[in-house]
């Protein structure tokens, strides 16, 4: 196999998806740590079934996300891992109270387009992948979270101000 070949499949085989909505930075948040975090990716992992798949979870600051956004995730479909990137709480423009919650939300969110890597990706549905995306992943948050959850999208309308960004396609994606 040719240079040119071999780098043709290690395109075809990583993916990645950007998505969640904005943020300003501010301080006094407080430290959701590594350890948390992990945790949150091994429980929901196991959940969803997500077994053939090492994922690691890194807490990332403001710069290493692109702009208006509150997590990422990148796969290799040839060695099955994945690396999922959350917002650092010093990052966060919502309330301290809200902060632990959305970033287990975005693992989850994460997940769930982990879970739509086996489809082809050709840019097309992207929208349509968000909002089912958002969908799924609000249920299983109500369910897992019981009467006091409050809807991410609720929760973002209320206190991020940006709208012009990808934080709308989010507001409006209610479950
Ligand atoms: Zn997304």
């Amino acid at each position: 196999m040719s240079v040119l070949n071999m780098k043709a499949v290690a395109v075809m085989v990583l993916g990645a998806v950007v998505c969640l909505g904005a943020t300003v930075p501010s301080t006094d948040k407080p430290v959701v740590s590594q350890a948390q975090v992990d945790e949150w990716t091994k429980v929901w992992q196991k959940r969803l079934d997500l077994n053939e798949w090492t994922i690691s979870t890194l807490i990332v600051r403001v710069g290493e996300l692109r702009p208006d956004t509150l997590g990422n995730l990148k796969w290799n479909s040839g060695n099955r891992t994945a690396v999922i990137k959350v917002l650092n709480p010093a990052d966060y423009e919502l309330p301290s109270s809200e902060i632990p919650t959305d970033i287990e939300y975005t693992i989850v969110h994460e997940m769930i387009h982990l879970q739509l890597a086996a489809l082809p990706h050709d840019g097309s549905s992207k929208g349509v992948e968000e909002k089912i995306v958002n969908r799924i992943s609000e249920a299983l948050f109500q369910f897992e979270k019981g009467d006091a959850y409050k809807p991410r999208a609720t929760v973002a309308k209320t206190f991020v101000k940006s709208s012009d960004n990808s934080e709308a396609a989010r507001s409006k994606s209610k479950p």
